[in-house]
């Protein structure tokens, strides 16, 4: 019967492919509340915080705006996106090497289906980086980092891969602040990184969503030091809170003219263009304001607090977490408790995770979906899960603890007395 096994018919790069983890775990979340039972999410990473006033307001003044948009994006936002590039980074872009999307994941997507190389990342990193690969055919290199030089990828390592065959087409994504780590590029391991990928011609892809959630509010991008090859991405989703929005955009170098006009012609036989509505609206959000000046402070105040404030808890548990620089991700190893695990049939970060799902209701994700082996203990906690809009209110004297982040509060306890049993 031809529908008998309707799998057969499905393309081979997709067929196995289960739907992405970290919306996923969303979706189980919701289902597991609808149930009534109590659930701690720390699962789905998106922003806690409302989009700035003036942006929403922008979007409402818009909303009648129904043509399709130029396939590159609206002229204006072009503009705006360059302009900001240059006032938050110092880099000089023109409208030209603009390329507006509907969310960078999609257009991270189309980079990958309209250049024809490796894909390079290290591990760990987001989880829909290598299934995007998969889905269009194309190999994947997953490159180890250690925890100890907080996750991040060494030079000699992206020399190693090289040099064996130094002229094939390469792609390397490196997204700082990282999903799924919280940590950032110190600036000397950006210059190193620049220099091996200048030797090798790779293409960088410097994922930059998490950017301007630098902590400290001192982002410092590799398009610095590399310039001719690397494409920033970056978007509306994370640090205007605009997730649901769909916006993002790639800025390229003059350099990559030829990749940008391919990625547009793939654009305009997809998505056509982005959300007209959206487009005008974010030409609000990235011309910037005082007001969203002080959203981004007090943004940064708050998540910083809370990123340290869980931090200090998962250590008494003796696992020896540094502190997050941006984002809102932390990524604990628990191998110390491996043997004790294994006692209780837990063998895999993913059953770890299952189990602890099963048991508390406290959901986070294995370290195995971020690319990192399977028998390793490391977990991401996304920390979003409190009240962005009241945070921002009392961002001055925020003290991350029971009264402001209460579900997170009483999470990370249960998630400690659950482990401690394995101790
Ligand atoms: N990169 C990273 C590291 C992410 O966490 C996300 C998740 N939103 C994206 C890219 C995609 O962002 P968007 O499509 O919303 O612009
Ligand atoms: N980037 C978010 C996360 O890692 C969720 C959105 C997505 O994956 O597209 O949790």
């Amino acid at each position: 019967m031809r529908y008998s096994s309707p799998d057969i018919h499905l393309n081979l790069n997709v067929r196995g492919l289960k739907p992405s983890a970290t919306l996923q775990i969303n979706e189980k979340c919701a289902a597991l509340m609808s149930e009534g039972k109590k659930v701690y999410r720390f699962g789905l990473g998106q922003s806690p915080f409302p989009i700035p006033d003036e942006v929403v307001n922008s979007l409402k003044a818009n909303a009648y705006r129904k043509e399709y948009l130029p396939v590159k994006g609206l002229r204006e936002l072009r503009d705006a996106i360059a302009a900001f590039n240059e006032r938050v980074q110092q880099i000089e872009i023109k409208r030209q090497n603009v390329l507006v999307g509907p969310g960078s994941k999609e257009l991270i997507f189309l980079l990958q289906l309209v250049y024809y190389g490796e894909l390079i990342i290290p591990t760990p990193s987001w989880v829909s980086y290598a299934p995007q690969a998969k889905i269009i055919g194309r190999n994947i290199t997953w490159v180890p980092t250690r925890k100890e030089d907080n996750w991040v990828l060494q030079p000699e390592m992206l020399e190693k891969l090289a040099k064996d065959d130094p002229f094939r087409p390469r792609l390397v994504i490196l997204n700082y602040p990282s999903n799924p780590t919280g940590y950032a590029y110190p600036k000397e391991r950006l210059k190193q990184l620049a220099k091996v990928a200048r030797k090798y011609k790779m293409i960088i892809v410097s994922d930059e969503i998490y950017g301007l959630l630098n902590f400290e509010g001192k982002h410092d991008s590799i398009a610095h030091y590399y310039p001719e090859g690397t494409i920033i991405s970056s978007g509306l989703s994370k640090w205007c809170g605009a997730g649901g929005w769909r916006l993002g955009f790639f800025s390229f170098p003059p350099e990559l003219v030829w990749l940008q006009e391919a990625l547009a012609v793939a654009a305009s036989e997809t998505f056509t263009s982005t959300s007209a509505p959206i487009q005008y609206a974010a030409i609000t959000a990235f011309q910037g304001s005082p007001a969203i000046e002080k959203y981004l402070l007090d943004s940064r105040k708050v998540l910083k607090a809370i990123g340290c404030y869980l931090t200090d808890e998962l250590n008494e548990l003796d696992i020896q977490l540094h502190y997050p620089q941006g984002a809102f991700y932390l990524f604990p190893d628990f191998s110390r408790f491996k043997d004790k695990l294994r006692e209780r049939g837990i063998y895999t970060s993913k059953q770890l995770c299952e189990k602890l799902l099963e048991e508390t209701g406290v959901a986070i994700l294995p370290g195995s979906d971020f690319g990192r082996p399977p028998g390793e203990m490391t977990c991401r906690m996304a920390y979003v899960d409190f009240d962005g809009n009241h945070a921002l209110k009392v961002a001055d004297t925020f003290k991350a603890g029971e009264e402001l982040c209460p579900t997170m509060s009483e999470g990370v306890q249960v998630l400690k007395n659950w482990m401690s049993r394995y101790s």
